[in-house]
């Protein structure tokens, strides 16, 4: 589409899921220039980054930039203006932020509009028509924003209106069923490239209940006590939080992850995970980090010498291994969705 002679620009929101890649197919297909950009999170599930949005762009041949979000979205993340959906996941906060940040990169590209692969009614939280709406108001983009996917069940945008793009050959989808899009990937030879692991850990209930617990117990979040919930066991024990490695990963990560202040643990003559404990170091937390490293050890009963410290393990304890109902007490996620965890 030409306005004065000069091709339009616009800009996609990508995820790299199959409804993203489609809303781009299209607009190349109305004869935009495309620009991608590609949100990552600290809570993005993607081991990569990016969630596919790097193999859809280029297999979109439309150019991509990432745009990595941190402790500002943290703070969205920790005081929502528009609250959680079902679990820790700020979704209209969020769509807000990113729409933001994408409008400033489009003015600093010179793209014309926003388009996004949202479905009306596709997710609960942020894809009914209302909420629509107020996503794009708080983002200052009132009647500015094309979801290709779901036009025509929209009121027509700006784009539409001053012709930048043709609303007849737009769509009108709407529900959680993927069936129509599955169908026009076909027939626009568009590739699903999501990330098989892909996803927002803020949806998950477990990591939910991690986050809530330092929120509840921490003035200051940092990314690395993002990154911290991430591996391990989670246990609270008053201002004390301890986290006990899973695996030789996570072992050797938790140490490389600890700070000055924190002790860490690790069982004597047996094998151990490594034990972090942090908050103020008193006798009954400095036991029940012991205990909690003495459980997870292979030292199936009776006490097991434990060895702590804080750069180094130069001091001991003979620790009783806790029972099972001492640990679910001072699990983070709490008994119900423990149940499922082994040792
Ligand atoms: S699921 Fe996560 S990334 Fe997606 S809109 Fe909600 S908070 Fe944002």
């Amino acid at each position: 589409m030409a306005l004065n002679g000069k091709r339009t620009k616009a800009l996609a929101l990508l995820s790299g899921g199959l409804d993203s890649a489609l809303a781009v197919k299209l607009m190349l297909d109305q004869g935009l220039d495309v620009e991608a950009v590609n949100f990552v999170s600290p809570f993005c599930l993607c081991r990569k980054g990016g969630c596919g949005a790097l193999e859809v762009a280029k297999h979109l041949n439309v150019p991509l930039k990432t745009i990595n979000v941190g402790e500002e979205y943290l703070k969205i993340v920790r005081k929502p203006r528009f609250g959680y959906g079902k679990n820790m996941n700020p979704c209209i906060d969020c769509r807000i932020f990113m729409l933001k940040k994408a409008e400033k990169y489009a003015r600093e590209t010179g793209a014309t509009f926003i388009f996004t692969g949202e479905v009306v009614g596709q997710r609960p939280m942020s894809q009914h028509v209302t909420t629509l709406g107020i996503i794009e108001k708080e983002a200052g983009l009132n009647g500015k924003i094309l979801r290709p996917l779901s036009a025509k069940l929209l009121p027509p945008t700006e784009i539409e209106e001053e012709g930048l793009v043709n609303r007849e050959a737009l769509l009108g989808i709407e529900g959680r069923s993927r069936k129509k899009q599955i169908k026009l990937a076909e027939e626009l030879k568009v590739t699903d490239y999501s990330c098989p692991g892909g996803g927002c850990l803020l949806t998950y209930r477990e990591f939910a209940c991690k986050l809530k617990d330092l929120f509840e117990h921490k003035k200051r979040v940092s990314l690395k006590d993002v990154q911290l919930l991430k591996i391990g066991r989670h246990f609270r024990f008053k201002k004390n939080k301890i986290i006990v490695g899973r695996n030789e990963a996570e072992n050797n990560l938790l140490l490389r992850t600890k700070t000055a202040n924190d002790y860490y643990f690790e069982a004597q003559d047996t094998g151990s995970p490594i034990t972090l404990l942090q908050g103020p170091k008193t006798r009954t937390a400095i036991e029940k980090a012991a205990g909690l490293t003495a459980y997870y050890s292979d030292r199936k009963q009776g006490a097991v010498q434990v060895n702590f410290g804080k750069e180094k393990l130069d001091k001991s304890l003979i620790a009783p291994i806790l029972n099972q109902k001492e640990v679910e007490q001072l699990r983070v996620i709490g008994q119900k969705a423990s149940s499922n965890n082994q040792r």
